[in-house]
């Protein structure tokens, strides 16, 4: 099997949009202009699609949602040269490749996103060849994996939506909801234990910072939410400070996750080899696609650390059917809009689809 064509689009929302109130979460702004212009720099309006042609007549799918028209120049001018006539059964290779061509400007953020869509696609063909779900070519058992909610949990919203919000998932079955945080350390307090004292303890509660907090900050955040039994507290500080990460995973209780602004097996390496989180959220469309994050969901396993993917729930299930140590599904429907083929979800849980190929059509 040879690749023949390499062809990139992006999907963009033109219908109307509403801009987002001003604290709909914390992010890495917060840090210079505290609660200021949150998330006004990124919105996932957009995807880039690459579809992978064969001469045997298959179609590879592959997506990621970071800049997408940055990321569609960047396949087309540097890695699309280096797939035509490659052989896509070659995964590691052509990764390798991708990856070393790249790296004196690559290595994170969009090129690795970039990286990330083509690795994507390449295993779809490998799982259509083979005429196989990927939770089967991962290695799979196709067991169905919790899900909990990010629909709601927004830091605009008032105590009452988010507890309306969480009831509602927990009688849809889902096993847990997460919540931003990063208003005044009490109000969250505040908001969180409203949450809890309407879901009861058999229902997860996760907190999520977007990078926002100083080490400081985030330790005494950590002591106010501890006895709220929080499941984690996700991105307390900015993704590059690892030693403040192993500061509060010292310190806390809690179990600290990071990953979705990680984008390389080896910083999630020094992460747990640090002892810095105790979940991991590595991200199939930023890591640099399949390969890395079977990679890294298995490094995680030998320091018997779990795994619960941001984002992109369709993939993830798969992915996650075909590893141990994954104990989470993100619930977010963003992919509803461009997709013909829904995620099963079966008691609150996500089941990887059966069909030969990643499950997005
Ligand atoms: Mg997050």
């Amino acid at each position: 099997m040879k690749i023949t064509e390499v062809r990139t689009r992006v999907v963009q929302w033109e219908g109307q949009t509403v801009p987002l109130p001003p604290h709909f979460c914390t992010n890495p702004m917060d840090l210079v202009a505290f609660r200021e212009a949150s998330m006004g720099n990124f919105a996932f309006h957009g995807w880039v699609l690459v579809e992978i042609f064969t001469d045997s007549g298959h179609i590879g799918l592959g997506n990621a949602a970071l800049s997408p028209i940055v990321t569609k120049t960047l396949i087309d001018t540097y890695l699309k040269p280096l797939l035509i006539g490659a052989d896509p059964w070659d995964t590691e290779y052509l990764w390798q490749q991708m990856y070393r061509r790249t790296m004196a400007f690559g290595r994170k953020g969009v090129a690795m996103t970039a990286i990330s869509a083509v690795d994507i696609a390449l295993w779809d063909l490998r799982c259509r060849r083979a005429n196989l779900p990927l939770y089967k070519l991962a290695g799979g058992a196709q067991r169905s994996v919790a899900l909990y909610t990010t629909e709601g949990g927004w830091l605009h919203m008032d105590t009452a939506v988010l507890v309306e919000d969480a009831v509602a998932a927990k009688e849809r079955g889902f096993g847990g909801s997460k919540l931003k945080v990063g208003r005044r350390p009490h109000e969250d307090v505040v908001r969180i234990a409203a949450v809890r004292e309407a879901v009861g303890y058999d229902f997860e509660i996760f907190t999520d910072a977007n990078q926002a907090f100083t080490v400081d900050e985030a330790l005494r955040r950590a002591r106010l939410y501890e006895p709220l039994d929080i499941g984690w507290f996700e991105e307390p500080l900015p993704a590059d400070d690892v030693d403040g990460h192993v500061r509060l995973s010292n310190a806390t209780t809690i179990p600290v996750a990071v990953g979705e602004s990680i984008y390389s097996a080896s910083h999630f390496r020094e992460y747990l080899q640090r002892r810095a989180c105790s979940i991991i959220q590595v991200d199939v469309a930023r890591i640099g696609g399949i390969t890395p994050w079977l990679k890294v969901a298995h490094m995680a396993e030998c320091f018997n650390i779990a795994v619960a993917p941001h984002f992109l729930m369709e993939l993830h299930a798969s992915l996650c059917a075909a590893v141990p140590n994954a104990h989470w599904v993100e619930y977010i429907p963003q992919l509803d809009p461009i997709t013909t083929q829904a995620m099963k979800i079966e008691g609150g849980r996500a089941v990887p689809s059966d069909e030969p190929g990643i499950g997005i059509a």
